[in-house]
């Protein structure tokens, strides 16, 4: 693309700052930078026309793990490496509900449920066994205890007669979060150019040389919160892992409020607006979902509809009104990375399915490298 002087002068020279990736991550890294560095130039590079990644496309659960999830991370961390897990995920939502408010994002603490299938009675005892000790484990962050029994009130069919129930999981509205995320940086004086790919880019000397699919330019420093889509810019280990979602059509009187988890967290459903938006199913075939292409496939969106009418939504009319999918960045470990990868060129990437918690914070951490 052949760039007239102002374009040029304007937005691409003298840049201190350019962030790949305007998800949760990428956002919030610009606003601490620009919170450090009043009056330097910050450039956010996005691909998509929106941000087109997993921070538009989630579930919005204020969540830092389930009984189960946890009782499982203890089997590959060490006590302490949990605990540092959910602590980050805690500070994370704190750092999210103070940049934002929880009026703007809509946070509700309504609570969240794991809900055990009928045929899971080895996870379901092992989670009766454990609540006590986990919720020891966690007294030092909550002060209190998280995980409780609930009886079924929801009445969802085919699940244990009781639910484990997390009195401190919350739940926002995604797409307010991200709106106003993109309109406080751009108040900030973060610029936003967006349809902009970062193809390639060179460290030298001086700064970073960048090739977009539009312009190439020079930078102090670069920024990388591409998540699951890093792979194809920088040699990280993270892989793409593909969610699929879909919402109901608004549900008469729907009674069931909250955020829930079934079958070890492999789906995931919640209230919106007299909806149910329901995703998971990853595990039904982890090949084709190790992928950085957005779609839907006929096994997974299938699962999801049989789920709704067996057990979440059982006798109750309802029809799906839309589907859609996102890209998680995940990896063995479910720690971000978030480092100096050469002179003048900054990652924090693999957010797993933890970034509405963890994003804010990660994205601190990121500018935080910044000497
Ligand atoms: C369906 C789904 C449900 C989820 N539910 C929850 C939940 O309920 N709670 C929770 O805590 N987490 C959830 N997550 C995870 C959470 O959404 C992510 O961890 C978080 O959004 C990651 O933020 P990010 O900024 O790191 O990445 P992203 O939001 O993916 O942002 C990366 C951005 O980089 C852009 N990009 C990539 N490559 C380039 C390039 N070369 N040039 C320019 N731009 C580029 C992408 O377009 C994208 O916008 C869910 C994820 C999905 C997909």
């Amino acid at each position: 693309m052949n760039l007239s002087y102002w374009e040029i002068q304007s937005w691409l020279t003298n840049i201190d700052f350019t962030i790949v990736g305007s998800g949760i991550v990428g956002l919030n890294c610009a606003l601490h930078l620009r919170q450090r560095f009043p009056k330097a130039k910050i450039l956010v590079l996005e691909k998509g026309m929106l941000p087109q990644g997993a921070s538009t496309k989630n579930a919005g659960f204020a969540c830092f793990g389930s009984l189960s999830e946890i009782i499982d991370d203890l089997k590959t961390h060490s006590e302490d490496e949990v605990i540092e897990l959910i602590k980050k995920r805690v500070d994370g939502l704190k750092l999210l509900r103070e940049t934002l408010g929880d009026k703007t994002i809509d946070y509700q603490n309504l609570g969240g449920y794991e809900l055990f299938l009928e045929s899971d009675e080895e996870l379901y005892d092992t989670c009766l066994k454990n609540q006590d000790s986990i919720n020891t484990l966690l007294q030092p962050v909550f002060k209190d205890d998280v995980f409780s029994l609930k009886e079924n009130s929801f009445n969802f069919k085919n699940i244990k007669p009781s639910y484990s129930f997390n009195q401190f999981e919350g739940q926002i509205d995604t797409g307010k979060m991200m709106e106003a995320l993109l309109s406080k940086a751009q108040k900030e004086g973060v610029k936003i150019l967006n349809n902009c790919t970062v193809i390639q880019f060179d460290d030298d000397a001086d700064g970073v040389k960048v090739e977009t699919n539009n312009f190439e330019f020079s930078t102090k420093n670069l920024l990388i919160a591409t998540n699951g889509f890093a792979s194809k810019l920088i040699e990280q280990p993270v892989k793409p892992a593909r969610a699929q979602v879909l919402i109901t059509k608004p549900i008469k009187d729907l009674h069931i409020k909250g955020t829930f988890h079934l079958d070890e967290g492999y789906y995931y459903f919640r209230n919106i607006n007299n909806r149910i938006l329901f995703g998971g199913g990853r595990n039904l075939d982890f090949k084709t979902e190790e992928t950085s292409e957005f779609g839907e496939t006929e096994i997974i969106q299938h699962k999801l509809e049989e789920l709704l009418k067996t057990t979440i939504l059982p006798n109750i009319n309802f029809e799906i009104d839309h589907s859609w999918s996102g890209i998680m960045g995940v990896g063995q470990q479910k720690k971000a990375i978030v480092k100096q990868i050469s002179n003048h060129v900054y990652c924090g990437v693999r957010l797993g399915g933890m970034g509405v918690a963890i994003g804010s914070l990660v994205g601190k951490e990121l500018a935080d490298l910044l000497k």
